[in-house]
C-alpha cells in the first residue's frame, strides 16, 4: 500500500469508529482523529510521512467527510488547480523567492487545501495567513497545518468585516459564490448592490484588494460567468479604478461537475504610483490538466507572456 493510502486508512477507520461511538458526522470525526493523532493518542502504525503525503491523505478523509454534507460552497479547492495557482505565483515572485519570503492571505480558507499546496511546494517560504467563517472547517485547518508543520495564522470571522491583517504580497482565494445576507456590512463596500443584495464574490475582490500591497497580486477562482451578470458593468468600472488586470484564463470544463459550476482564474495586480501596467492581458484556455503535451505549450506561453510584459 501506498504511503497516503495507509494513511487515509489509519484516519478513515479511526473516523469512523469515533462517528459511531460519539455520534458525530465524519468530518468531525476526521477533527478528533486529527487531534488524537496530534495529542499521541493515536499513533500512525508507520514510518514519518512527507508533508505531501500527509496533506493527500487528509484531503482524502475530508473529501469523503464532504460528500456526505455537501455545501457546495465548502467545496475544497482541487490540487490540480491549487499547482496552477503556484506555479503563477512563482511566476510573479521568482526573483523575491530565490532567498526570500512572501505574505499569502486566504481569505476564504476552507479546511485550507488550496493554501497548504502552496505551501507544501513553496516549503519556507510562505508566510500565511487564513480567514474562515466556519468553524469546524477552520479547526481542521488548523489541525493539518500542525501535522505538516506549516505555520499558519488562523482567523474565524466573516471575513467582509474588518481583518487584522497586514496588507500582503499575494491573495488567493477560491470565491465563494452566491449573495452576501448582511446587508449592513455589504454598504461599507463601494461594490455593493444598489438594489438588493449584494454578491458576496463581488465584496470578497474589494476586500481583498484593501488588504494587498500595491503592486501586489490576487489570485481567483471565479465563476465563469462572472462577467456577465447585471452587475458586471459595476465590477469593471472598479476593477479599472483599483487594479490592472494581468490574466483571465477559462479553466478545461472536464474538471467541474456542471456548466453552472465551471470556473476561470482571473488575476489582478493592484495599482501602484510606482509601476507600471501590464502591456498585455493575458487570456487564454488552459487546456486539459491530463494533456502533458499541451500543459506544456500553454506553460511556454505564459513564459513569453510574461518576459514580454516585464518592463525594463
Ligand atoms: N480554498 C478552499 C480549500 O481549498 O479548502 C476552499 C474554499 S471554498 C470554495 C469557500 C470557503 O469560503 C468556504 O469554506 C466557506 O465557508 C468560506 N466562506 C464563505 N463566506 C465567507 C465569509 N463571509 N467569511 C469567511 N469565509 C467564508
Amino acid at each position: 500500500m501506498e504511503k497516503i493510502e495507509q494513511i487515509f486508512t489509519f484516519i478513515n477507520k479511526k473516523t469512523e469508529e469515533l462517528e459511531k461511538t460519539e455520534s458525530s458526522t465524519y468530518l468531525e470525526s476526521v477533527l478528533t482523529t486529527l487531534k488524537g493523532i496530534l495529542d499521541g493518542k493515536y499513533e500512525l502504525p508507520f514510518e514519518a510521512a512527507t508533508k505531501e503525503e500527509m496533506r493527500k491523505a487528509i484531503q482524502l478523509s475530508i473529501l469523503k467527510g464532504m460528500r456526505e454534507s455537501s455545501q457546495p460552497n465548502h467545496q475544497m479547492t482541487p490540487d490540480s488547480l491549487g499547482l496552477l495557482i503556484t506555479y503563477f505565483v512563482e511566476q510573479f515572485f521568482e526573483e523575491t523567492l530565490k532567498d526570500g519570503t512572501i505574505s499569502i492571505l486566504d481569505p476564504a480558507l476552507g479546511t485550507g487545501n488550496l493554501m497548504f499546496t502552496i505551501m507544501n511546494k513553496l516549503d519556507g517560504k510562505v508566510f500565511a495567513t487564513g480567514v474562515e467563517v466556519d468553524e469546524l472547517l477552520i479547526q481542521l485547518a488548523g489541525e493539518i497545518a500542525e501535522l505538516i508543520e506549516q505555520p499558519i495564522q488562523l482567523y474565524h470571522q466573516d471575513a467582509l468585516r474588518p481583518l487584522l491583517v497586514d496588507p500582503v504580497d499575494v491573495v488567493v482565494c477560491d470565491l465563494p459564490v452566491g449573495f452576501y445576507p448582511n446587508d449592513d456590512i455589504a454598504k461599507n463596500y463601494e461594490l455593493s448592490s444598489k438594489e438588493g443584495m449584494s454578491y458576496a464574490h463581488h465584496l470578497y475582490i474589494e476586500q481583498a484588494l484593501n488588504y494587498t500591497k500595491d503592486g501586489g497580486y490576487l489570485i481567483f477562482l471565479i465563476p465563469a460567468t462572472l462577467f456577465e451578470s447585471e452587475q458586471a458593468e459595476m465590477l469593471h468600472k472598479f476593477l479599472k479604478k483599483y487594479a490592472w488586470i494581468q490574466a483571465v484564463m477559462q479553466l478545461p470544463e472536464n474538471i467541474f461537475k456542471s456548466k453552472l459550476h465551471e470556473k476561470s482564474i482571473l488575476i489582478l495586480q493592484k495599482k501602484s504610483d510606482t509601476l507600471r501596467p501590464p502591456i498585455e492581458v493575458l487570456l487564454a484556455k488552459v487546456p486539459n490538466l491530463s494533456n502533458k503535451q499541451a500543459l506544456l505549450y500553454f506553460f511556454e506561453k505564459v513564459k513569453i507572456w510574461k518576459e514580454q510584459n516585464t518592463r525594463k
